[in-house]
C-alpha cells in the first residue's frame, strides 16, 4: 500500500498501533485503490492521547513564548522543505490535483505555524491603574484542546488548529476525518522533529464516535471542529455539558454578487475559483452566484467556455486542474443534487453527472431562491447562477439563508462595494476577489456557519483565557 503510515496514531511523541480498534481503509479517490489500512482508536488509545497531552501541557506553557514560537517556526520550515512529498501524500489522501496541493494545502499550514509562532511572544495582558492599587491581566492557555477535522483540507485544518493552540501554550489531541487521516500524522511527527515535547500534539484516528468521546472527556478544555452544521450542532451541545470553549467552522451557501460594472473576466474567474477549486469541496465557496440581469448572457458565455477548458484527470499529473471528489459517497451526493436541479427546472449550462468519482465543472443558470440547489450545501463542483435587478433586492436574497460563512462582491464602484459588504451577513467577505484566506486575516462564520475565528490575531482569544489580578498596595480597609 502506497501511503501506509508507520502506525494509525501518534501519541506521546511516538507512532502507536492498536489492532484492537476497528480497521478502516484509506482510498485514493482517483483510482479507488486502497492506499493504507488504519485502526480506529479504542477507548484505551483515546485515554492515552489525552493523558499525554495533559502531561505535556504544563511544561510547554511554562516556556517563554519565544521558545514555543521557535518550535512552530522550525516546523513551518520542515514543511516547506518537504512540501513536494507532503503534497503527493495530500493528493493520495484527498484526490485533489497536485498543482493545488503544492501551493494551497501544506503551504498554508506552514504559514499558520510561522504566523502564530511569531505572534506568540507578542501576546500580553494589560495593566489597569486603580489609584494607588492596580490590576493586571494575564492571558493564559486553556489546557488540553481537541481538534476535529473535515476531509476537504485535512493538513491545512490540522495546522490551522494546532498552530494557535500550541503557540498560546495549549496541548492538543487531533482527530482527522476518517476519510483523510494521513496528513495530520505527518504534522505530529514533524512537530516532534522541530522540538515539540512528546505528547504536545497527538493524533488519534476514528469516526464520529471517537470524536464524541474526546469532546466529553473531563480533561478537555476546548473543542475546535471543522465540519458540517449537523455535526457542529452535536459537538457544540456535547461541549456545553462541560462548559467547554468551542470554535465551530461549519458549512456555507455563500453568495457572490456580480454588479453590471464589474470586470467580467475577473468575476468569472472568481466564480470558477469559488466553485471548482478542490472540485468544489470548500466551505466558503460562492455557490450562489448572483449576476445582474444586464450582463447575465455574456457572463454565462465566458463562464461556459472557460469551464469547458478545465483539464480533469489524474490528480498526480501536474497538468490536471481538477481531480475527482473525495469519495464515491460524495460523488453520489453531488450527482443527486445535479439531478434535482434539472428536475426543479434549472438550466444546465455545462457539465453534468460525470463518471465514477469524477464530476465535471457544472453550471446551472436560471436558478431561483427556493430551488434545492440554492438552499443546500452541495460540496461539489456545481455552481448556481441566479439573476438580480436591484442592490437592495440582492442583499436581502443573499442574506436569506441560515448560513453566514462568506460572501463576495464584484463591482468597480468602491462606495457600493463597501456599502454592500457592510450589509452582508457573513464572517468573511471579499471585494473583487474570492476565497483568499491568508493566515493574517481572521476566518470564520456567523449564523449557522459557526462561532469563533481561525487565523489572524482574533484566533488568540479562542485559545486563551484572561486572568485578572488585583494588587492591593495599602492596608486593607475592612468595615468589620
Ligand atoms: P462532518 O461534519 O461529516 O465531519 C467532520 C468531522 O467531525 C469528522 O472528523 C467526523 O468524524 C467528526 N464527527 C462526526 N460526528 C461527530 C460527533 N458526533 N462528535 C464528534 N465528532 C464527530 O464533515 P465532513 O463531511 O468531514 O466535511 C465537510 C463539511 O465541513 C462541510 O459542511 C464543510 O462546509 C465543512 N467545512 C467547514 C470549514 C470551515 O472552516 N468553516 C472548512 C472545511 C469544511
Amino acid at each position: 500500500m502506497k501511503a501506509q503510515p508507520h502506525a494509525s496514531h501518534f501519541i506521546g511523541g511516538e507512532w502507536v498501533e492498536d489492532t484492537a480498534g476497528r480497521p478502516f481503509d484509506v482510498i485514493f479517490p482517483a483510482t479507488g485503490e486502497v492506499i493504507a489500512r488504519l485502526h480506529e482508536a479504542t477507548p484505551a488509545i483515546i485515554d492515552r492521547a489525552l493523558a499525554s497531552a495533559k502531561a505535556a501541557q504544563a511544561g510547554w506553557a511554562a516556556l517563554r513564548p519565544v521558545e514555543r514560537g521557535r518550535v512552530l517556526r522550525r516546523a513551518a520550515d520542515l514543511i516547506r522543505d518537504r512540501n513536494a512529498d507532503l503534497s503527493v501524500l495530500e493528493v493520495l489522501d484527498t484526490g485533489k490535483p497536485i498543482q493545488e496541493t503544492e501551493v494551497a494545502d501544506w503551504p498554508s499550514g506552514a504559514d499558520a505555524l510561522e504566523y502564530f509562532g511569531g505572534l506568540a511572544p507578542t501576546v500580553t495582558g494589560e495593566t489597569v491603574p486603580l489609584g494607588t492599587d492596580f490590576a493586571y491581566s494575564l492571558r493564559e492557555p486553556l489546557g488540553v484542546c481537541v481538534g476535529i477535522g473535515a476531509w476537504n483540507y485535512p493538513s491545512q485544518i490540522a495546522c490551522w488548529k494546532a498552530a494557535p493552540a500550541l503557540a498560546m501554550g495549549n496541548a492538543m489531541v487531533f482527530k482527522p476525518s476518517e476519510v483523510t487521516p494521513l496528513g495530520a500524522l505527518q504534522l505530529a511527527a514533524l512537530l516532534v522533529e522541530a522540538g515539540a515535547p512528546a505528547g504536545l500534539f497527538n493524533v488519534v484516528q476514528g469516526f464520529g464516535d471517537v470524536g464524541a468521546q474526546l469532546v466529553t472527556d473531563s480533561r478537555v478544555a476546548k473543542v475546535s471542529l471543522t465540519g458540517s452544521v449537523p455535526t457542529g450542532r452535536k459537538v457544540y451541545a456535547a461541549a456545553a455539558e462541560g462548559i467547554r470553549h468551542v470554535t465551530m467552522e461549519l458549512g456555507g451557501k455563500s453568495p457572490l454578487i456580480v454588479f453590471p460594472d464589474a470586470d467580467i473576466d475577473s468575476a468569472v474567474g472568481a466564480a470558477m475559483l469559488g466553485n471548482f477549486y478542490s472540485s468544489g469541496q470548500i466551505c466558503s465557496n460562492g455557490t450562489r452566484v448572483f449576476v445582474h440581469h444586464s450582463i447575465k448572457e455574456v457572463f454565462l458565455d465566458r463562464l461556459k467556455a472557460r469551464s469547458e477548458a478545465i483539464v480533469m484527470g489524474d490528480p498526480l499529473d501536474p497538468a490536471t486542474q481538477m481531480g475527482p471528489l473525495v469519495s464515491a459517497a460524495q460523488a453520489e451526493k453531488v450527482r443527486a443534487y445535479v439531478d434535482k436541479a434539472v428536475a426543479e427546472g434549472a438550466r444546465l449550462v455545462t457539465g453534468g453527472a460525470g463518471q465514477g468519482m469524477f464530476v465535471p465543472p457544472t453550471v446551472f443558470a436560471d436558478v431561483t431562491d427556493t430551488m434545492t440547489l440554492a438552499c443546500e450545501e452541495v460540496f461539489g463542483p456545481v455552481m448556481a447562477v441566479l439573476d438580480f435587478e436591484e442592490e437592495d433586492e440582492v442583499i436581502a436574497r443573499a442574506n436569506a439563508t441560515e448560513f453566514g460563512l462568506a460572501a463576495g462582491v464584484f463591482t468597480a464602484d468602491i462606495t457600493r462595494a463597501h456599502r454592500v459588504v457592510g450589509r452582508l451577513q457573513a464572517g468573511t467577505c471579499w471585494i473583487n476577489a474570492y476565497n483568499l484566506t491568508p493566515v493574517e486575516s481572521s476566518f470564520g462564520g456567523v449564523k449557522m456557519s459557526g462561532v469563533g475565528r481561525e487565523n489572524g490575531k482574533a484566533a488568540i482569544e479562542h485559545y486563551t483565557q484572561l486572568k485578572s489580578v488585583y494588587v492591593g498596595m495599602g492596608p486593607v480597609d475592612a468595615p468589620f
